[in-house]
């Protein structure tokens, strides 16, 4: 029971305070008092100083009674003046009790000697004070005795300010078991230390030889080196009675000064020696401390850098994996949508509805991507591929694919240019075609009527290029103190509004995290009720020439080309057999790696589109051993077609030797061009591989 122990911890504490009380007492009244009655050197009032400040009020209230029992007796013992003792006594709880007091307010809860502040505003405030007025008292209340008032208040200061200066830390510190926390030594070497501490207090005095007090303060230096806060306290207690007795019992050597002058001389000797070595002692342990918590701080960080990076890869995993299981049906839906629309002769109710089909399944796509995006810029996996190209092309690419749905909602779609917007500069056109989309697509969704204006100003800055573009709506706007929200994820500024219009509330995020990828700037500033404007900025550099946009290929161009399609999926296998048929491909199917090998050391296939999780054998596999081919059969162009678009995965298949990728679900436009690249144009096929991962 915590506190069962804690009052025979405290009774235990008061006890040995009260033999040590009575002790010390004895000890100072009978080797150091002068002729006067008062002693050179008064060790008491500090332990019971220290009892007061370590126990609680009522348990200090025992010690009070068994120390001034204690005191009287020993003074009644020693012949004391009797109507003196009672002075003694309240002149001794009073000192005792102050200095307690004041202690009490500089340490806190905590009643602990911790460091070497507290030391010093323990002697400054408490003990200095404290015996200085005790001895005022003192002074004036045993003046008849046959000494005179200035010589008591001297003697009663400098006798009691040394002693509280010794017992008073050496206590507390004693009591305090972390104090020695950090200087745990083998036994051997305690015993060394202590008994050097010993020897040489004992011989620092020795009769018949030189005095040698100068000894002393290396040997409680040694001790706090080693021992610590309270090795230091526990040496200079045994110092201050080793060396006084040898001090008061040793016939006087010769010399002009007197046995108590001696003492005193002696205590004030140790009292400095163990304050220069409580200091080092104690800056010591608080260096320890530092450096344990430091320790233990680095190891904490360390510890949550490996569970975030775990958790980053756990996520990065999941991310990977949803994606993939999501885009493989995904692929179906789309793809099968996309075939059937193409058929003349459906029902105009079964047109609607396919059209509702393919609509909703090209959102929840946008979804998957923006999660996808999200996640890689936040982890930075964002690689920008620079490539020449006017800023006036891309904005125009953009608004050509955004102009369906201005048009659908009558909204007017504006370009303005500013500055030389035809300059070739070095941009990933794709990812800013991205932000414009993202931009272009929120105006659209939040502006009822009116019109949707992009702005592209350019301005040559020599070295490089300033490019800016600002999507300017007539629409609802954003009220003020929702803007800041604005490019955080998942924020909808209004999110009834965002609820009724869709969307993840990751675009604006995005849009944030590109443009900061790309080294720049992004804003907004609205008006709620009369439009917002979105704007960034991003620095390119100069470029040789933009090159002339390529001519999109045709169905009928590809002519009668020989596929070889690999995918583990049934259904997969019927859709791209369905989709290449329509464009005029001839196909042969083959279920997994192994099976496309061996199809594709037969040769004659103009391409291979190759799926990439596969069982027996997966698509990275079959493609290097394919590439090891002998022979044409070992060059022909293979296209990665899968469902896990991460940038390792890309990376793996290019090292793989692959040509080119295409990500579910795939577009038969995408697809298409990309048949196109590779079995039309040979020379265009290094700018190909630069290709985007989903189509
Ligand atoms: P979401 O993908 O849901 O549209 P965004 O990050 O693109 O997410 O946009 C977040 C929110 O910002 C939107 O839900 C909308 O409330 C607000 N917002 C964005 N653009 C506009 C705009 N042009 N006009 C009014 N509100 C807008």
């Amino acid at each position: 029971m915590p506190i069962n122990r804690d009052l025979r911890r405290d009774a235990l504490l008061g006890l040995i305070l009260t033999i040590s009380f009575a002790a010390s007492a004895l000890f100072c009244v009978a080797l150091t008092r002068e002729s006067g009655g008062v002693a050179t050197l008064w060790l008491p009032s500090g332990l019971m100083a220290a009892g007061f400040v370590l126990l609680p009020l009522r348990r200090a209230a025992w010690l009070a009674a068994g120390c001034t029992v204690a005191g009287v007796t020993v003074n009644f013992a020693v012949g004391a003046p009797v109507d003196a003792l009672p002075l003694f006594a309240g002149l001794n709880l009073f000192e005792a009790g102050m200095a307690a007091l004041i202690i009490r307010r500089i340490c806190g809860q905590r009643r602990r000697i911790a460091d070497l502040a507290t030391l010093l505003r323990i002697a400054l405030f408490a003990i200095v004070p404290t015996t200085a007025l005790t001895a005022i008292l003192a002074g004036a209340l045993l003046g008849y005795l046959t000494q005179s008032t200035p010589q008591i208040v001297i003697g009663w200061f400098t006798a009691n300010a040394l002693g509280m200066a010794i017992s008073l830390p050496a206590v507390m510190l004693l009591a305090d078991r972390r104090a020695g926390h950090d200087s745990r030594r083998a036994l051997a070497e305690q015993i060394t230390i202590y008994g050097l501490v010993a020897l040489l207090s004992a011989v620092a005095y020795l009769p018949h030889s030189f005095p040698t007090p100068m000894l002393l303060t290396p040997a409680l230096v040694a001790a706090a080196f080693r021992l610590g806060p309270r090795g230091v306290a526990l040496s200079a207690l045994m110092m201050a009675i080793i060396a006084t007795t040898m001090v008061s019992l040793g016939p006087a050597y010769h010399g002009a000064l007197s046995q108590p002058q001696r003492i005193l001389n002696l205590q004030f000797i140790i009292a400095t020696a163990l304050f220069t070595s409580l200091s080092v002692a104690l800056i010591l342990s608080e260096q320890a401390r530092t450096r344990r918590m430091l320790a233990m701080r680095t190891r904490a960080a360390k510890r949550a850098q490996d569970r975030a990076q775990a958790a980053g890869a756990a996520k990065g995993e999941f991310l990977a994996t949803m994606s993939h299981e999501i885009r493989t049906p995904m692929n179906s839906i789309l793809g099968f949508t996309q075939t059937l629309r193409r058929h003349q002769d459906l029902p105009d109710e079964a047109r609607r509805q396919l059209e509702l089909i393919h609509r909703a399944g090209g959102s929840l796509l946008a979804v998957v991507n923006d999660i996808l995006d999200y996640s890689r810029l936040e982890t930075g996996e964002v690689e920008l591929a620079l490539a020449p190209r006017t800023s006036r092309a891309v904005a125009q690419d953009t608004l050509e694919i955004i102009s369906p749905s201005a048009e659908a909602k009558g909204l007017e779609l504006l370009l303005e240019e500013v500055g030389p917007t035809d300059l070739p500069v070095m941009v990933d056109d794709l990812r800013v075609r991205q932000i414009l989309l993202n931009l272009l697509g929120n105006a659209v969704k939040f502006t009822a009527a009116g019109q949707v204006r992009l702005k592209i100003t350019v301005r040559d800055q020599g070295p490089d290029v300033l490019l800016r573009f600002e999507v300017q709506d007539t629409g609802v706007g954003i009220p003020r103190e929702l803007m800041h929200r604005l490019f955080r994820r998942f924020s909808q500024a209004d999110s009834s509004v965002g609820r009724a219009f869709g969307g993840s509330g990751l675009g604006l995020a995005i849009c944030k995290g590109l443009v900061e990828a790309m080294g720049g700037l992004i804003g907004v500033k609205s008006q709620p009720g009369s439009g917002s404007v979105f704007w960034f900025e991003i620095v390119a550099e100069h470029a040789a020439a933009a090159p002339e946009e390529a001519e999109p290929a045709h169905a009928d161009a590809l002519g009668k080309i020989r596929v070889l399609l690999v995918d583990d999926h049934a259904m997969n296998r019927d859709l791209g057999a369905t989709v290449l048929d329509l464009l005029g491909c001839e196909v042969e199917l083959a279920c997994d790696g192994a099976e496309a090998l061996e199809a594709a050391s037969g040769g004659g296939f103009d391409v291979i589109l190759m799926d990439i999780h596969m069982p027996v054998m997966d698509g990275v596999e079959a493609t290097r051993r394919i590439r090891a081919l002998s022979g044409e059969a070992g060059q022909v162009p293979i296209i990665a077609m899968s469902a896990d678009v991460m940038p390792e995965m890309m990376e793996r298949c290019r090292r793989a030797g692959m040509s080119d990728t295409l990500g579910k679900p795939i577009q038969i436009e995408a697809l298409h061009a990309a048949l196109a690249r590779w079995t039309q144009a040979p020379a265009d096929q290094d700018a190909a591989t630069t290709l985007p991962a989903v189509a």
